[in-house]
């Protein structure tokens, strides 16, 4: 293939290149090059500077380590997210609602004063503690329960915002 001299347009380094070329980078200032052709000659003109270059590869490096981040902290969240999972009635996990909490309570201390009413109705007094345990422990599982659901709505929260925060960076680093 015939090539033809030309000169860097910004360094003024010399320059063979192909027939048909339209574009070259400088092998000497790395400059981006667009070749253009007139009746009488061939010519370079500077399509990036350098600089400009590296600022635009930085811009790349940085949305891509902001989008790695976004990743992570999506993958961290899944695993943290398992740890709140409870089962369900499938089988399935699902994330701890605070009716749950609520529910569970509910149920011990509804059960624990029946219990309680029935021991004494049919002249068992005695049973009738066992009613005040079955309270105590409804009471301790909501208690813990509804403290579960408010830490995974504080992660849930965090998580939240600091993924809010990394979009909006990457969002900026793209628009840039
Ligand atoms: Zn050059």
């Amino acid at each position: 293939m015939s090539t033809i001299p030309i000169t860097c347009n910004n360094c003024g380094a010399a320059l063979d290149i192909g027939q048909g070329v339209r574009f070259t980078t400088c092998a000497f200032c790395k400059s981006r090059l667009e070749i253009k052709r007139t009746a009488s000659a061939v010519y370079s003109e500077v399509l990036e500077s350098v600089a400009r270059q590296t600022e635009h590869i930085s811009e790349n490096v940085d949305r891509l380590m902001l989008q790695n981040e976004l990743e992570r902290l999506d993958r961290e969240w899944m695993m943290q997210r398992k740890n709140f999972m409870v089962r369900g009635k499938q089988g399935t996990h699902r994330a701890p609602g605070r009716s749950g909490a609520v529910a569970v309570g509910l149920f011990g201390v509804v059960g624990g004063v029946a219990w309680m009413v029935f021991a004494l109705v049919i002249g068992a007094g005695f049973f009738a503690c066992f009613g005040l345990l079955f309270i105590g422990f409804a009471i301790f599982m909501a208690v813990y329960s509804s403290r579960k659901v408010k830490q995974y709505e504080m992660a849930q929260r965090e998580f939240d915002r600091k993924r809010a925060q990394l979009v909006r960076r990457i969002d900026e680093s793209s628009s840039a």
